[in-house]
């Protein structure tokens, strides 16, 4: 081998090195950016760089599900994903300020069209020369929307709680007041209420909501409808239930709507009963998603909830009506008497004058006569043989006769036979044996029709003359004969109405402490009628022993000040069944001012009381696991705060969430994720103490506070509660389930001026716990 070639082959195998160099050196470099691409592509959230213009450089796997990108739409610009330009806009100058942005919460939209939210952050890069934005970011659209129903629940518990305050206002606002409430507690940009007749044939617009006006550019809708000419609307009324269409336009054999109508893209109406009768027709539309189960609950109650309120103030106006009218009633009557009194003395004060003038005459015979004669009465003296002797002016004036051609007649001529026969001649027989006697009867007189008479027989002995007379003198009585039955009637009408709305009226007398009631108070207390001396003792003995104080109290401080009463208590019935009575009452005085006597209504509230309880529940706890709501722990915790800070108590405060717990939702389904948010309530249930306050403040996050407890009890409560959860095991649809928690634990400090620092203390703990592996628990 010459020198040459070994030098040629040297040279050769230096440079075969320089180049397996050179490529191992590619070589690694290629592994080590493989791995990046390998944690990247894989990584669970989802990521992407991006320039300032939005051009999409790089996103990983994720990114593209998250957004519905194939390849192909890799030039997509990313501005088409925000719902709202100016959400991009502002992340944007915050990343030009602050390089870095965290867990900014913004609507967004895949490139189908389908609407999200999304969790973004942020960090400004150098990305190979290029300005661009590493963004990663997380679905948080099922977070979202356990809050809004959360929301949802806390702003229908505040139009329920608006509603029930409204008894005093019309029922128009009543109704008015709840169809926005239902328009907006179910999202809805349109809603409407319809009144229904008796037998639920026709439909009367009570009102549209306020949005519509703004978008129908209809002329001339009808308010009225017959159910037979309703299309889609009229279902609810025909099903008997609510009916709810998301897809509007897809349906096939739908009426359709006039020109003009708001197109509809979906629609919710629900039926409103008093018991079997639908009363309401109430609907919503054109919510931007879907209707669910979860909007026909809330318009159930909140409408429920209305007609309740109607109810309740109908019969209040009811029962004032008829009072009014019964005052009026009597007013008239007092009136009336008044007037026939004055009447009265001014004939007294005729008849005086002329007794004087007769007494000048000197003639005690025509001094009577004349009596007689002017006396606006029927008056007459008949004999033994039941024939008229005198008769007065009366008599020629209302029969147009003239005096000699009744005189000498019998009775009989003048009223009729059969009047004589039964009426007269019994009364005038009793006379003549003595005795005095008035009975009041209706006659038929000429020209006035029927009158009710009060006619006095009386024994009449002319001295000289051994014939027995009897005086005749009948007085019309009919005007206070008609009010009196005015009066009954008023009173048989207000019975009616006491009874339609089950209203008992009482009346006790402040001076004689008897106490009145009618047959409905006897119904309400299931009482057996008894005098009134002992009914108010028996009353205050029904009252429920921890309401007597309250009760009496009130009754009292009414009778002082003389102002309305208004009282609710419990009442214990003789078959042992515990009842909420509501009760009213006016105070009466006399005409120094002095109370005399209460007067008023009592009803049975207790189904309404129990509705408001249920009501009242289900507003304030979680429906899935029937634990306090966020809002019912956060009023609850800050009562707790406020005690401790007076009272100067320890409190402690555990904020909990579950780990991973997205994993157990996307591993065995949303249903068996319920399953075990409900036990783990279980679990926290029982091993809090009752004094405990407990609460699911988010999707699967919880805080408890306990009360008198100092942070080394608490850290060992929420230890033994760790260890309760990591060893349960939730059996659900075929699955066993086993998770854990997180625990941050915190106590209440000296320098809490609210608790919003105890709360954020806890949940840095958590977030501690979290960062620290999970399953643990964390002290600050
Ligand atoms: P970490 O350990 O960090 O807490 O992880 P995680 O997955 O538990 O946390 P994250 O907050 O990301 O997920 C919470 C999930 O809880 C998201 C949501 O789908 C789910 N969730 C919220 N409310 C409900 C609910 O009422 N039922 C069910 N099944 N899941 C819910
Ligand atoms: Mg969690
Ligand atoms: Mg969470």
């Amino acid at each position: 081998m010459d020198d040459t070639t070994l030098r040629g082959q040297l040279k050769k195998a230096r440079q075969r090195i320089a180049e397996l160099e050179a490529d191992l050196e590619h070589a690694a470099e290629a592994t080590c950016e493989d791995r990046y691409h390998l944690v990247f592509e894989n990584a669970p959230g989802g990521m992407a760089i991006i320039t300032e213009e939005g051009q999409i450089l790089l996103s990983n796997a994720e990114a593209k599900r998250f957004l519905g990108l194939s390849e192909q739409d890799g030039d997509q610009n990313a501005e088409t994903f925000y719902v709202n330009v100016n959400d991009r806009n502002r992340l944007l100058a915050l990343l030009r300020d602050q390089q870095l942005i965290r867990n900014f919460p913004v609507p967004m939209r895949r490139l189908d069209g389908t609407p999200m939210w999304a969790s973004l952050s942020a960090r400004s890069i150098d990305y190979g020369g290029i300005r661009a934005n590493l963004i990663s970011f997380t679905d948080i659209t099922e977070h979202r929307e356990a809050l809004r129903r959360l929301e949802l629940d806390e702003i229908r518990f505040e139009k329920l709680y608006a509603l029930s305050e409204m008894t005093q206002h019309s029922e128009s606002d009543i109704l008015d007041f709840a169809l926005e409430a239902i328009t907006e507690v179910t999202g809805s940009e349109i809603g409407y209420i319809y009144r229904l007749n008796e037998d639920e044939s026709v439909l009367t617009l009570h009102a549209w909501s306020k949005g519509v006006m703004g978008q129908c550019t209809l002329k001339d809708v009808p308010e009225i409808y017959h159910l037979q000419d309703t299309g889609l609307w009229g279902e609810p009324v025909r099903l008997r239930r609510p009916v709810l269409t998301n897809d509007y336009p897809g349906l096939t054999d739908k009426r359709g709507y006039p020109e003009g109508h708001i197109p509809v893209r979906n629609h919710l109406g629900v039926p409103v009963f008093d018991e079997d009768r639908i009363v309401l027709l109430a609907g919503v539309g054109n919510k931007p998603g879907d209707f669910t189960e979860d909007d026909v609950r809330h318009m159930e109650l909140i409408m429920n909830g209305t007609w309740r309120i109607v109810q309740r103030r109908r019969s209040r106006a009811e029962l004032s009506a008829a009072h009014a009218e019964l005052e009026e009633k009597v007013r008239r009557r007092t009136d009336r008497l008044q007037q026939v009194n004055r009447e009265l003395a001014g004939l007294n004060l005729e008849l005086m004058k002329k007794d004087s003038e007769r007494e000048q005459a000197r003639t005690e015979l025509m001094r009577y006569q004349r009596i007689i004669e002017t006396n606006p009465d029927l008056i007459s003296l008949i004999d033994g043989d039941y024939r008229y002797v005198i008769v007065n002016q009366s008599y020629t004036r209302i029969f147009g006769l003239a005096r000699e051609s009744i005189v000498g007649q019998p009775v009989g001529i003048l009223f009729g036979t059969q009047a004589f026969e039964e009426q007269f001649r019994p009364a005038i027989d009793r006379a003549l044996e003595g005795e005095t006697l008035t009975e009041a009867t209706w006659l038929h007189l000429p020209d006035q029709g029927e009158r009710y008479m009060s006619i006095t027989y009386q024994p009449v002995k002319v001295e000289g003359d051994d014939t027995d007379y009897v005086s005749f003198e009948a007085r019309d009585m009919t005007d206070l004969k008609r009010s009196e039955e005015d009066l009954k009637a008023i009173a048989e009408r207000l019975d009616l109405a006491t009874d339609a709305a089950h209203l008992g009226i009482w009346e006790w007398d402040l001076r004689t402490d008897d106490l009145l009631w009618d047959h409905k108070m006897f119904d309400l207390y299931q009482a057996e009628p008894m005098p009134s001396r002992e009914l108010f003792d028996y009353w205050r003995s029904c009252i429920h022993p921890d309401d007597l104080a309250a009760t009496e109290y009130q009754l009292a401080r009414s009778i002082e000040t003389k102002e309305p009463l208004y009282l609710e208590f419990r009442i214990v019935r003789p078959d042992g069944v515990t009842r909420h009575i509501r009760l009213e009452g006016l105070v009466q005085v006399d005409d120094k001012g002095m109370p005399i006597r209460l007067i008023g209504i009592s009803m049975d509230v207790t189904e309404q009381r129990k509705m408001e309880d249920e009501l009242r529940t289900l507003a304030s706890t979680d429906p899935l696991t029937g634990a306090s709501n966020r809002r019912q722990f956060m009023s609850r915790l800050s009562e707790e705060f406020e005690r401790c800070k007076r009272y100067n108590t320890s409190l402690v405060l555990l904020s909990l969430d579950i780990d991973h717990f997205k994993r157990i939702n996307d591993t065995f389904g949303h249903p068996a994720g319920d399953d075990v948010l409900k036990e783990l309530v279980a679990l926290c249930r029982s091993t809090l103490r009752t004094t405990d306050l407990f609460g699911r403040v988010g999707g699967e996050e919880f805080q408890a506070a306990l009360t008198q407890t100092r942070i080394g009890a608490g850290e060992n409560t929420a230890e033994r509660l760790r260890r309760r959860v990591e060893r349960c095991e939730v059996k659900t649809h075929g699955e066993t389930i086993t998770f854990t928690i997180s625990i941050g634990v915190t106590a209440l400090r000296p320098e809490d001026g609210s608790i919003e620092g105890l709360l954020k203390r806890a949940d840095d703990a958590l977030y501690q716990a979290k960062r620290n592996g999970r399953n643990r628990v964390m002290v600050l």
